[in-house]
């Protein structure tokens, strides 16, 4: 078997090892990928193993994977300087949580980062009202 992963996706594939050097679809996002040339994972015939990019796939960087950190840098700009980083925290930190398990490390970032956003969003919202209702009351005094 030959596995690797998917450049476009992440995703993580094992094909037969006859399939090797061929091109075909990822079963996750329909992009057409090519299996690299027979890096077999029970494969002790060849000797050593060909070093090249393909030579550790479960390595590789997952694609999105610093989304949980962009999330909460994002959402502590929103916070403490421009408020529509808040915005891109939560829609960041939406994104990271479909993309990570419950329980890993980048889920809790992506929590909290989305929470700090909901929390800076609804300070935002919050002023707003309270200034709108001020502005409201200034006009109200004058007309009378
Ligand atoms: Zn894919």
């Amino acid at each position: 078997m030959i596995e690797f992963t998917c450049p476009h996706c992440g995703n993580v594939m094992r094909v037969e090892d006859h399939y090797a050097g061929r091109s075909g679809k990822c079963q996750q996002c329909g992009s057409s990928v090519s299996v690299p040339m027979g890096h077999s994972m029970n494969d002790s015939a060849f000797g050593s193993p060909p070093v090249g990019p393909y030579a550790h796939p479960q390595s590789m960087p997952r694609s999105g994977s610093n989304k949980p950190v962009l999330c909460l840098v994002f959402s502590i700009l929103g916070l403490t300087c421009c408020f529509p980083f808040s915005i891109v925290a939560v829609i960041l930190g939406h994104g990271a949580m479909r993309e990570t398990m419950k329980g890993e490390s980048d889920y809790t970032m992506a929590l909290i980062g989305t929470i700090i956003g909901y929390v800076s969003i609804g300070i935002i919202v919050l002023g707003f009202v309270v200034w709108a209702f001020m502005i409201l009351l200034s006009f109200a005094l004058t007309a009378v």
